[in-house]
């Protein structure tokens, strides 16, 4: 066994993703609609941005490892009334929000954002419009599935301002999308991804998946000869998680099938050792990019952050988030909206929001938040900085986390002289292990709010 090997298997543990801190599974029903409005009324700050973000909760067909909100149905009718609550929302929101602030960031996510039609693309981008200011240079991002995908959706997209796609490919065996019911051919990935190209789209990212059924590394490694030779911009690599205690629908995938956790190890290291040589950098937490990217420069600038979005350019905004499941975010404050549909349908129609619970940041969390997102972004941390920063002295205000901190160092993952931390390109396979040092709740095991278990996470390897 390689020393990476055991060290994926060392570090391989339940963990959060950390696009927020603290972690969904916190947040609760003392904070809702009220709480909310009075948030965004109290916290417009004109040098901050807006990013909005709108849940499109419909799909097609279910794919059977999805993990996300979505609801699989050929009702094409069920589009205008959830259109319609949309807008609703946005009034309420739109209402509150400095007319003077501009929208920086707006990503469409789902569901299957491109199961609208280009005409209610159209409308919803024409409904965005007429609430909020978007900047000129707005980064506009979309997620495109390419199934049912034509070249008058692109069009719509780009007409309607969009310059970023992101495509669900995950695995072009066709056996493995046979078994997980996604099946699109490797020929109409590469037609839509053509008249992406075509159409000026200036960034374009590809998901893949590892841990899927019947993966294994030869097939894996074609699939990658194929996604290398089209040469997208980013690359978001996600590991299945297996949750059908959770996730009903994954019961129709057999564990049997499933590749085993030295094959997904291998797969691992197989997409690691591929893309770093064709060039991609890994920016940490299985994302990577071409080192002309925006994100790889704004990680040596310090500038990159995170947040429900993944990795984002765009630091110092408030996430004005619409939908099904949506989750907005300010400086001290996150809410999320009710998952269910039609709850979420007839309460926005009635009330102008559907808040289904939230959470305003303690100090600590704060504190906590920041030291995390500087580790997973910057990949290093000045302690005195960070101390000048908060007030603290740094070393003392996380040192239950040293211990660990230390064992991490041993192992290479980082180092941790004169008060700097530094994640080391090895620690970048780490990151969540290196962050859950400092999760408060999670080194304490404090269960969230009402809650009857502790929250459920996936592998970090
Ligand atoms: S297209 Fe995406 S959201 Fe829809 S079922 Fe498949 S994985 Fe889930």
């Amino acid at each position: 066994m390689s020393d990476l090997t055991s060290l994926l298997q060392k570090y391989s543990k339940a963990g959060p993703r950390y696009t927020s801190y603290p972690t969904a599974p916190y947040f609760h029903e003392g904070f809702r609609e009220a709480e909310w409005r009075e948030e965004i009324a109290a916290s417009q700050d004109p040098a901050r941005g807006i990013s909005l973000y709108f849940h499109i909760p419909f799909c097609d067909t279910l794919c059977y490892y999805c993990g996300c909100n979505m609801v699989a149905t050929g009702h094409y009718e069920r589009v205008a009334p959830y259109l319609d609550c949309l807008e609703r929302e946005m009034d309420s929101v739109a209402a509150l929000v400095d007319k003077t602030r501009r929208v920086r960031q707006l990503h469409w996510g789902g569901g299957t954002p491109t199961y609208l039609k280009p005409d209610d693309i159209r409308r919803l981008m024409t409904a965005i419009r007429q609430r909020f200011t978007i900047a000129p240079d707005a980064e506009m991002g979309c997620e495109a599935d390419p199934r049912e995908l034509t070249r008058e959706h692109l069009v719509a997209l780009r007409e309607s301002g969009f310059n970023r796609l992101s495509f669900g490919v995950q695995d072009l065996d066709p056996k493995v999308q046979a078994a997980v019911n996604r099946v699109q051919p490797t020929a109409m990935i590469a037609e839509v991804y053509g008249w992406a190209r075509e159409l000026g789209f200036s960034s374009i990212n590809m998901d893949l998946i590892v841990g899927l059924p019947y993966q294994n590394v030869a097939s894996f490694a074609q699939t990658l000869d194929t996604v290398l030779d089209w040469s997208p911009d980013r690359f978001a690599i996600f590991g299945y998680a297996h949750v059908p205690w959770m996730k009903k629908h994954q019961k129709l995938i057999a564990e049997s099938d499933l590749p085993d956790f030295a094959t997904r190890l291998e797969l691992q290291n197989l997409i690691h050792d591929r893309l770093s040589a064709a060039g991609y950098v890994n920016i940490g937490l299985d994302h990577y990019a071409k080192p002309s990217d925006e994100m790889v420069i704004a990680q040596r600038a310090k500038t990159l952050y995170r947040n429900f979005q993944g990795y984002t350019t765009h630091k110092d905004c408030d996430i004005y988030a619409f939908g099904s499941s949506s989750i907005s975010q300010t400086k001290t404050t996150y809410v999320q909206n009710e998952k269910t549909l039609r709850v979420y349908e007839e309460a926005v129609m009635q009330n102008g929001l559907c808040v289904e619970r939230g959470l305003r940041l303690t100090r600590d969390d704060e504190i906590r938040r920041d030291m995390i997102t500087r580790v997973m972004c910057d990949l290093e941390l000045d302690g005195a900085a960070f101390s000048a920063d908060w007030g603290i002295d740094c070393w003392d205000y996380f040192a239950d986390a040293l211990p660990d901190l230390q064992a991490q160092a041993a192992d290479g993952l980082l180092t941790l002289t004169g008060g700097v931390l530094r994640v080391t390109d090895l620690g970048r396979r780490f990151l969540r292990n290196i962050a859950m040092c400092f999760d408060h709740y999670l080194r304490q095991d404090i269960a969230p709010p009402g809650a009857v278990i502790r929250p459920r996470y996936s592998k970090t390897a």
